[in-house]
Formats: structure tokens, C-alpha cells, sequence
């Protein structure tokens, strides 16, 4: 599938913000990709066009029945490059999730090539900041007017752009998390492990719990027992134990990230132990007790790492390292970001240039 990539640029542009302080995800920049899907035409009109709001039918049956997937990576500025960390695998990553939603895979190839065009047109907006970063958010939603329950006909995919602050403003502050014991994120066999839209919609009863008894993430348990640790809600979690690492196994219902995928690498390969396993939380609690479990953090694009402090596990309080950054967490920290924003040699060959300017 070769397509041509039509450029519409807008005619007036926005004043761009103090990326510093704007909330997550809540600006976004002036064009955005997009692209459509017909049983007939396959994949077609892919194009570069001003970001604007789109007209959908009252039918869509994304509306309905919940058609759509997205993804979530960044693009760095690196003294005035851009870059991408690991982009194919986002991509690989949306096609899982369209297969898994009965939705029509793309062109990943193509996907990045449409990306790297829109990133050297907002190439301004890739902010420059200590932790900040243009969030890239491609996704697929299903557009055909139709109150059946089958897999729709037509689909639109769009990606757009929001600059982004450090997560955590300039250092690393250690998150709060109630481990949820009786709402369920996911199951095996279901679509816990693809990036699908109603996951979220499925778990904010449980955050706005966790909120409302003053803790700032849920860590989801296994859908069957209620025992097994899954993951946090967009990240995916690790503990250090004993020096070792340990996170969960990927199950089948564990999102997998491509942040625990890099961190895993990059763990072994600065000589740490790491350890793929299922884990009861109650070997957890006993961990933190016993003085064993040193460590706790979660993992994910959006926050890289997020080192936990406080962990409330069947109505107990545990503070973490004394609810400091750990060791081992930071090191982690230090080399991941190092490597994505080119501070670092790449070794492993996983930042994706965008643009390159000669100096
Ligand atoms: C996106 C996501 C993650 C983290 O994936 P990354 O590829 O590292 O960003 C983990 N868990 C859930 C549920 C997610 O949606």
C-alpha cells in the first residue's frame, strides 16, 4: 500500500504556549494527521491538515460500541533535532490492538513516514525544556453511521500533537497508590493488553475511589483471583527486591509497555538481575516488611518512571524507602532519559531520528 500524503497548511497559526505548567495533554498544536478507511478503498486521502474539530454521524459506532485504539509516544527536541523513541513499536503495538477490535490494520511503514512529515511541519512546537516533550497521539475510531453490532465499515485515523511539561516538574516525586482489591481492570482473553479506549472508561470508578481516600493511582490485581499484581493505570510496574527486579509476566491481560520492554533491556544490560514473574501481592507486602522490597515504580511514557512512596495494601499504609526516590530507581531514570534525549549513547539503537540538521 504506497499512498500519497497531501498537505494542507493552515493559514493562521496559533501563539505558542508556556509549555511549563499547561496540564497533560491539553493543548495541542496547529495541523494533525489523518486518513480513511472504506471496505472499498481500503486505507486512502491521507493527509496533513489543520487541526480542527471533525464532523462524526450521531451513528458512528465508535460512539456506540466502543471502536477505538490509540497509542501514545514522544518526540524530543535534541538541540533542535527532533526525534522519536522507539516509534515502530508504537505502531506495531496499534496493529495488535486494531486486530484484536476486529478494526482494519494500517501501513506501519507508511504511519511513520505520515508522522516524521507532520513532525518536521510542527517541528516549533517539540518543546526544549528539562522532562518536556511533544506528546504524539495517534488513534482509530469507527465512523460508519450504523446501529449494528459487527465490525464497521469505515474508520478514521488521526494523529495529533500536544506539547507536554515534565511529568513531575524538575525532579522526581514519589506517587501514591492504593491497590484496588475489588474492581477489576482486565481479564485473560480479554483486551486488557491492547491499548483500547473503553480500558480507561473501565477504570475510572476505581481512580476516583482511590482519589477520593487521597491516593494518586490505582494498582490493578489480576481479574481472577484478585491476588496476582497487574499494573498501575497507564504504566506498568516494578519492584526491587532483594537487588533484584521484578515485574509482572506478561499474562494477557497486562498492558505491555514499551517503556518495561526498554527498561528490562537496559536493566540487564547494566547488570541487574531481572525477574519476569507472577507476584501475589501478599509476597509484596511481606517484602516491604521484611525489609526485602526496597523499591517500587511504575513505567510508562507519559511519566518514564514514577517511583512510589506510599502503597496502601488491604487498607495498610506502607511508605516506601521513606517514600524517597530509591537507587536503583534513579539510575534507571537517569539512563533511560539519558538515552531518549541523546545525552546518552545508544546503544541499543532505539532513537529514531527525525530531522537532522548539518552544524
Ligand atoms: C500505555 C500503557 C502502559 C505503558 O506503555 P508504554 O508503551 O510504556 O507507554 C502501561 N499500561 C497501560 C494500561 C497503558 O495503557
Amino acid at each position: 500500500m504506497t499512498q500519497q500524503l497531501q498537505i494542507t497548511k493552515a493559514r493562521t497559526l496559533k501563539e505558542k504556549p508556556e509549555v511549563a505548567g499547561i496540564p497533560f495533554g491539553s493543548y495541542f498544536t496547529d495541523h494533525m494527521f489523518s486518513m480513511d478507511y472504506s471496505a472499498e478503498l481500503g486505507w486512502h486521502d491521507a493527509s496533513i491538515i489543520p487541526y480542527a474539530p471533525i464532523e462524526v454521524s450521531p451513528s458512528a459506532q465508535a460512539l456506540h460500541y466502543g471502536q477505538t485504539v490509540f497509542e501514545g509516544l514522544k518526540a524530543y527536541n535534541v538541540d533542535g533535532d527532533v526525534t522519536l523513541f522507539r516509534p515502530d513499536e508504537n505502531f506495531k503495538r496499534l496493529n495488535r490492538s486494531l486486530e484484536r477490535l476486529s478494526m482494519p490494520k494500517i501501513d506501519e511503514e507508511f504511519a511513520l513516514l505520515a508522522l516524521t512529515e507532520l513532525l518536521k511541519l510542527e517541528h516549533d512546537w517539540v518543546p526544549d525544556g528539562e522532562g518536556q516533550a511533544l506528546y504524539v497521539r495517534p488513534f482509530v475510531f469507527a465512523n460508519e453511521p450504523y446501529l449494528g453490532v459487527r465490525p464497521a465499515k469505515n474508520y478514521k485515523m488521526l494523529i495529533v500533537l500536544s506539547p507536554v511539561a515534565g511529568y513531575y516538574g524538575a525532579q522526581l516525586n514519589p506517587t501514591s497508590i492504593f491497590v484496588e482489591d475489588s474492581y477489576v481492570r482486565a481479564v485473560r482473553g480479554g483486551v486488557g493488553e491492547v491499548k483500547f479506549g473503553g480500558n480507561y472508561a473501565a477504570s475510572l470508578h476505581a481512580q476516583q475511589k482511590a482519589a477520593d481516600l487521597g491516593y494518586e493511582q490505582v494498582l490493578w490485581l489480576d481479574g481472577v483471583h484478585q491476588e496476582y499484581v497487574e499494573e498501575v493505570g497507564s504504566m506498568n510496574i516494578f519492584f526491587v527486591r532483594n537487588g533484584e527486579l521484578v515485574t509482572p509476566e506478561l499474562n494477557g491481560s497486562i498492558l505491555p509497555g514499551i517503556t518495561r520492554k526498554s527498561l528490562i533491556e537496559l536493566a540487564s544490560g547494566m547488570g541487574y538481575t531481572v525477574n519476569e514473574e507472577r507476584i501475589h501481592i501478599k509476597d509484596i507486602e511481606e517484602g516491604i516488611k521484611d525489609g526485602s522490597v526496597t523499591e517500587v515504580f511504575g513505567a510508562g511514557t507519559a511519566a518514564v518512571i514514577a517511583p512510589v512512596g506510599i502503597m496502601n495494601i488491604h487498607g495498610t499504609d506502607y511508605r516506601i524507602n521513606g517514600n524517597e526516590i530509591g537507587e536503583v530507581t534513579q539510575k534507571l531514570y537517569d539512563n533511560l532519559t539519558g538515552i531518549q534525549t541523546c545525552e546518552l549513547e545508544d546503544k541499543y539503537g532505539w532513537v529514531h531520528q527525525v530531522t537532522s540538521t548539518v552544524k
